[in-house]
């Protein structure tokens, strides 16, 4: 296969990889008035599988009717339009997915109310966004947006500038990613992950008011820790909560489950991977790949 995918789905057809374009007075294009999805297709036992797609797909609407967004395709379209994709690319490996929505007129007038959008779907091969088994971070000088100007809930494309100036801060300070405070000053979320803490028997994470995206992985997090018997608490969680608790991850559809080593040069723990996070990122390892039973419904297979 070539170095990338050979189509693309872009508004119900499937197009060359090199023929996906845009023009360059598109309104997403200078204003960011899109949203999308990330979500992952992982090889099971006897078939490729897409992990929560009915979930992503709800998000995927839930965001575009808080900007107004029209999509031309029901949610059932779109689903079975990524599975074909994935056939048609003839994917068998582990495949990151990103549907995106966007507001295609060429215009640079600001009311995009009734504008015509574009709907696309990438499929392409992915193994890893961390290629480490922990990951250092900072808590960015820069605040997560608040629900009152660009609502985190929703993943708007624009809202991907703010995890910009969160992640090129982190990274010209020499870590790997950063953690977002809300305006409040209470740990919000990373970049493009939502961050657990475990405390002795109890597993935290910031709540829906902390400015957070809620998270499929999130969600899928918090069933399984429930499951396996933690103490579950989605509440307000304190910058210096990240420095002493035993163990701190994130997790994401595209971060998976990436246990956190260190905090603004403090070590978390032992500064080693922890048992939790260890335990929770081979359950759900072997969730996706559709090895545990009573989370196969989260499956859908892809050539059946
Ligand atoms: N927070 C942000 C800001 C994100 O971009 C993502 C990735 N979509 C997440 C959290 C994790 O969400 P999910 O588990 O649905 O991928």
């Amino acid at each position: 296969m070539s170095a990338h995918p050979e189509y693309i789905w872009m508004n119900g057809d499937f197009v060359k990889w090199e023929d996906a374009k845009v023009h360059v007075m598109t309104h997403a294009l200078h204003y960011g008035t899109g949203v999308f999805e990330g979500l992952r297709a992982y090889p099971t036992k006897d078939d490729l599988a897409v992990f929560r797609l009915p979930e992503h797909t709800k998000r995927f609407f839930d965001s575009a009717k808080v900007y107004l967004l029209k999509c031309a395709y029901t949610p059932a379209q779109l689903e079975e339009a990524t599975l074909e994709l994935l056939r048609r690319n003839k994917l068998h490996s582990p495949t990151y997915i990103r549907p995106l929505l966007y507001v295609a007129k060429l215009g640079l007038d600001l009311d995009t109310f009734g504008s015509p959008t574009s709907a696309i779907i990438i499929a392409s091969p992915f193994e890893r966004l961390f290629a480490k088994p922990g990951i250092s971070v900072c808590v960015s000088s820069w605040r997560r947006i608040h629900e009152s100007a660009t609502p985190p809930i929703a993943k708007a494309c624009g809202n991907y500038i703010n995890s910009t100036l969160a992640k090129l801060e982190a990274s010209q300070k020499g870590f790997d990613d950063a953690i977002l405070l809300d305006q409040n000053g209470l740990v919000s979320e990373g970049t493009g992950e939502n961050v657990f803490l475990v405390r002795g028997k109890k597993v935290i994470t910031p709540d829906l008011a902390s400015s957070v995206l809620e998270g499929v992985t999130r969600d899928t997090m918090i069933q399984i820790a429930d499951d396996e018997g933690f103490d579950v608490e989605e509440r307000e969680v304190n910058r210096v909560e990240l420095y002493t608790s035993d163990e701190v991850f994130f997790v994401g559809s595209a971060a998976e489950v990436t246990p956190i080593l260190e905090v603004d040069g403090r070590k978390v723990g032992s500064g080693q991977p922890g048992l939790v996070a260890e335990k929770i990122r081979q359950l759900y390892g072997q969730t996706v790949r559709g090895e545990v039973e009573r989370y196969r419904h989260w499956l859908t297979r892809v050539y059946r």
